[in-house]
């Protein structure tokens, strides 16, 4: 059932056996795992069914450098669904080699292996609503995907591997009723968790303390508490929790809230093709759903150069250079205000619009006003008003040039961080501050994979890549678009032991025995992929873990439906 935690009479004792907090990706696919398992599970989330500006408000904090890392609030979605509410649904699971400890990356490594993870991405990718768990172009269809570029096979990059969406599915839309009638779930909305208060000895967490943004409050005591916040929340609100823990729960090793990382991502470079024929869209599966080819840098190669794993997408050219001609992309441009900040972000990376661009780009849509209408037609019947969303603006370019997106891993650096401000929400709990950084390596990585890609290009005769003038300096690049806004990962990592994570195998803090965290705050690593699937697998994961370590699972047939209140 789904209730308010503005009707729970103030200073209640709610129990549950299992006390989710947080109803993204991570808390909705665990509330719906165990919904059968006999355990009481209460799901604790902050927002409602819709964005209400007070409780987003709740996410606002500080950013170290502005250029580099979007605001706090911005991005993530503190609402039921969490981000899942405007996620873009693309979904790529990691590879075998993101699992290894790579000696040319510092603090690599996962505890556990690729296969441990790899068991739950059919059940994950069915969830996400993304179709069979197939990667591969040569049989996510009958008859195989149509090449990207014909007659183009590079040795360094595998060009079979594909990208699958989502609808993209808001989690709280598509589940909610499925929650609703589970008998053993109750999920409070407008319930915002700002302590978890550990026990005198530290060893176990004894409640969580919950409030409302219109004055209430009340406590839940749980056998098991998970927090799936999202990744720059989740340490915060561990951070926040420092009585017995004066420097927060799970910090004793001062790992928590560091090793923070998003992805390197931009476009670059002008990639000219002769007459070689190309596609550059999404192919359709059997079950309707899009899926589309990449340029993976192979495992051998990041082996052999040293680099951290990177894609690249073949795209449309940059769309604030009117120099592209094309009526539909300077329509895209000159309609930036209307689109959110979220996706609307890169259209004003290059700063503000002078005169003649924006000129240019008006001439663009005269000269090319059918381009234009064509993608207007397009998108509203395919993307408005389809339940399965077409994924993105493609738009085949006038002049036959293509540059590339690149999505890129980022090395697991200590400095790069999210901390505790001196500022304070209207709950009293510290807000965050990010200090976001990125490696030399990281760079090295989007650099040398840019190389190895024109090389690859010329020598096998199909056109030509380049950067441009203004593009040579490929770190200025990276800081172009800076960290990409929506994943947060790396904040509260898994290790082998407390001196290297705060989280062990199974996502359960050291020295903590009944506190589990879910979501990509636990990933030690963020290879290239997009995080969601994995957050999702690794939350169908831990539900069968928590159902495991349940000592005394509940006949529910003998339990009444409702979960337990009492005053305080
Ligand atoms: C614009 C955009 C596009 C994206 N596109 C993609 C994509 O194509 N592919 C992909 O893999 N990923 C994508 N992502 C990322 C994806 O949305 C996240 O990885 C995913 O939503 C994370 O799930 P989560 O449950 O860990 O966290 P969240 O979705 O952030 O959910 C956390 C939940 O916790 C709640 N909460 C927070 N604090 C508290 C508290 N103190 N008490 C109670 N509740 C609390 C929040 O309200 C929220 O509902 C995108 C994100 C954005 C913003």
């Amino acid at each position: 059932m789904i209730g308010d935690a503005r009707r729970i009479v103030r200073d209640t004792v709610l129990t549950a056996e299992i006390c989710v907090i947080g109803g993204g990706a991570a808390g909705i696919t665990l509330a719906l795992a165990l919904r059968n398992s006999g355990l009481r599970v209460l799901l604790l989330e902050s927002g409602g069914l819709q964005e209400h500006a007070p409780t987003q408000a709740l996410y606002e904090g500080e950013v170290e450098d502005e250029l580099l890392h979007s605001p706090t609030d911005k991005y993530r979605q503190r609402r039921f669904g969490g981000s899942t509410t405007i996620w873009g649904g693309r979904c790529v699971p990691f590879d075998p080699i993101d699992f290894d400890a790579r000696p040319w990356i510092p603090n690599s490594g996962w505890p556990i292996a690729y296969d441990t993870v790899a068991r739950w991405y059919p059940a994950a990718n069915e969830l996400v609503e993304a179709g069979a768990f197939d990667y591969d172009a040569r049989t996510a269809r009958n008859g195989g995907m149509q090449p990207m570029i014909e007659g183009f096979a590079p040795q360094e990059f595998d060009v079979d591997r594909i990208e699958r969406f989502s609808c993209p599915t808001d989690f709280a839309g598509r589940y909610r009723h499925r929650l609703e009638r589970a008998e053993s779930i109750r999920v409070l909305l407008h319930a915002n968790v700002t302590k978890l208060q550990a026990a005198r000895d530290g060893g176990r967490i004894s409640h969580a303390e919950v409030r409302t943004l219109d004055g209430g409050q009340f406590r839940v005591q749980a056998d098991q508490f998970v927090v799936a916040t999202g990744g720059l929340e989740t340490p915060r609100l561990l951070l926040a929790s420092n009585d017995v823990h004066a420097d927060g729960i799970g910090n004793a090793h001062d790992l928590l809230g560091r090793t923070y990382m998003c992805h390197v991502a931009g476009t670059l470079g002008t990639l000219r093709l002769n007459d070689a024929k190309v596609w550059h869209g999404y192919d359709r599966a059997e079950d309707g759903t899009y899926c589309r080819r990449r340029i993976a840098l192979t495992e051998e190669a990041q082996h052999a150069h040293g680099l951290g794993n990177l894609v690249f997408r073949l795209h449309h050219p940059r769309i604030p250079d009117p120099a592209h001609r094309t009526g539909a992309l300077s329509a895209i441009y000159l309609a930036k205000h209307l689109i959110s900040y979220e996706y609307g972000k890169r259209l004003t990376g290059d700063g503000p619009t002078n005169a003649r661009t924006w000129l240019r780009h008006v001439g663009n849509l005269v000269t090319d006003p059918f381009g234009a209408a064509d993608f207007l037609t397009h998108w509203v019947r395919h993307r408005t008003l389809a339940a399965r969303k077409f994924p993105s603006v493609i738009i085949r370019p006038r002049a036959n040039l293509f540059s590339l997106d690149f999505h890129g891993e980022q090395v697991p650096l200590p400095e790069s961080r999210v901390h505790l401000a001196a500022a304070t929400d209207p709950f009293g709990m510290p807000r965050i501050r990010v200090d976001w950084r990125y490696s030399p390596l990281d760079v090295r990585t989007v650099a040398t994979g840019f190389a190895l890609l024109r090389q690859e290009v010329a020598e096998s005769g199909i056109g030509s890549l380049s950067l441009d003038p203004h593009e040579a300096d490929i770190e200025a690049m990276v800081r172009r678009d800076g960290a990409y806004g929506g994943h947060h990962i790396g904040t509260a990592r898994m290790g082998d032991s407390e001196a290297t994570g705060v989280v062990d195998g199974n996502g359960r803090v050291f020295g903590v025995n009944n506190l589990f965290l879910a979501g990509s705050a636990i990933f030690p690593t963020s290879s290239q992929a997009n995080p969601t699937l994995t957050i999702v697998a690794l939350a169908l994961r831990l539900a069968a873990h928590l159902q495991s370590r349940a000592t005394t699972p509940v006949d529910l047939t003998t339990r009444p439906a409702t979960l337990v209140e009492s005053g305080a």
